[in-house]
């Protein structure tokens, strides 16, 4: 049987490589799950007289967000436990919830509402770390959306597993199902530094390597992370990481707000990936992730929101804005990740960090039909003068129209394709009663 052909005629591409250009009188056809042209829209209608035309007028069409770093089923944690700082958070509250909620059902639940967020909001890739992640894989095959989860290596007892040793064996049974499956991989996901032995992290740089996965890692998030390490170890956490085997190209490096320049050049000599998560920073008043110095010294910089529980949402569009401002304010430097290095920081360039750049992260023959329209018609948005600008600096998540994965729409003017948003809202809501009632 012939693949389905769908020929995408919006107002506006914007196809983040190369870099900068707006093309308009274009279109995007789609052949199966694949881009298998990008072309002027007259020759469109020549080459491809057979393809279902779907008219995006008024819309820019991207690639899809991905959002590098995230905690999906802490959805259900938003607004929880405000205004305090990383570790009286962790340890006071969100530890504590998790203990005693964080199960299968909990995982599912917040994950499927996460998801759910993250589509509405044109995100069709995110990479995650949190317990049960063959939950979080299973909802996300449901769901339609690309997703990388992280397998937790925690040296603390959870609902998932009682033990560091045990994570890897959860883990380790969660990668091989997934293998073979088009939409979903896995990276290891040890916690943090100051939550998983030396041993851990040996054994994670040995499997990673054999495994050819990627690392992905909270690091040098707070200054007391940092004095922590010095305390513990005699080493700043980097450097003992370096020591572990940790530090190449396959480390995520989530956070980074604690940084010497010999350390970033460090990270730009062995092709490490920075995942920058601005608005969690600035929550927990974590410290500032210096964006521009590390662009500049070669670091491949991603933007992501960490989980909604200290975030409190998982806008992307909203996420790029405030990395594009704060890398800013933090360089004293208006000149700072102008508005299309911005847009590369929730496409290609987490694309490439997660290894998946021959697939996703922009807008190219050949690779995976995952794309996102933004209508630019609206009162808010005119007059349309810089179409990149007005993604980074004007547009919101609430102005994303369609959305599709690998060639499949998930979302259709607005509306959800496979998830049923009622009854996602009334699962939510019984979790609220049920962690009410356990404050
Ligand atoms: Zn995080």
């Amino acid at each position: 049987m012939a693949e389905d052909v769908l020929a995408l005629l919006p107002k506006w591409i914007v196809p983040v490589e190369p870099a900068g250009v707006v093309l308009e009188d274009h279109a995007v056809i789609v052949q199966g799950d694949r881009i298998a042209a990008v072309l002027p829209t007259g020759q469109a209608r020549r080459d491809w007289p057979e393809a279902e035309q779907v008219m995006l007028d008024g819309q820019v069409l991207i690639p899809g967000l991905i959002n590098c770093h995230t905690h999906s089923a802490m959805s259900l944690f938003r607004g929880m436990a405000d205004d305090l700082p990383l570790m009286d958070w962790l340890q006071n509250h969100i530890w504590p919830a998790e203990q005693k909620w964080a199960d299968q059902t909990f995982v599912t639940e917040g994950t499927e509402l996460a998801i759910a967020e993250m589509l509405r909001g044109g995100t069709t890739c995110f990479n995650d770390l949190y317990f049960f992640p063959d939950a979080i894989a299973e909802t996300a095959v449901r769901a339609g959306i690309r997703a990388v989860v992280g397998l937790p290596i925690i040296n603390l007892p959870t609902a998932w597993a009682g033990s560091e040793a045990e994570c890897f064996d959860r883990g380790l049974e969660v990668a091989e199902a997934l293998a073979g499956e088009p939409l979903v991989s896995a990276a290891f996901a040890p916690h943090a530094p100051y939550t998983v032995t030396d041993e851990g992290f040996r054994r994670i740089a040995a499997l990673a390597g054999e495994r050819d996965m990627r690392i992905h890692l909270h690091l040098h998030e707070t200054a007391g992370e940092v004095e922590g390490s010095m305390t513990e170890h005699g080493m700043r956490p980097l450097a003992r990481m370096d020591k572990l085997g940790i530090v190449g190209p396959r480390l995520l490096a989530v956070h980074m707000t604690q940084l010497t320049g010999e350390e970033m050049d460090l990270l730009a000599e062995r092709g490490c990936h920075v995942f920058h998560c601005p608005e969690s920073n600035l929550k927990l008043a974590s410290g500032f992730c210096p964006v521009a110095e590390l662009e500049r010294r070669g670091v491949n910089v991603s933007v992501g929101t960490d989980g909604a529980a200290s975030n409190n949402d998982l806008d992307m569009i909203g996420e790029i804005r405030t990395a594009a401002l704060l890398a800013k304010g933090v360089a004293r430097d208006p000149e700072a990740v102008p508005a299309a290095r911005a847009l590369a920081m929730g496409t290609i360039n987490p694309a490439r960090a997660l290894g998946l750049e021959d697939r996703i992260g922009s807008i190219e023959v050949g690779k995976q039909a995952d794309l996102a329209s933004i209508r630019l018609d609206g009162l808010e948005t005119a007059p349309v003068h810089n179409v990149i600008s007005h993604l980074v600096y004007c547009a919101s998540r609430n102005l994303v129209e369609h959305v599709w994965v690998a060639g499949r729409p998930v979302l259709e003017n607005g509306r959800l394709c496979n998830l049923d948003e009622q009854s996602i809202k009334q699962q939510s809501s019984r979790w609220l009663d049920r962690l009410a009632e356990a404050r």
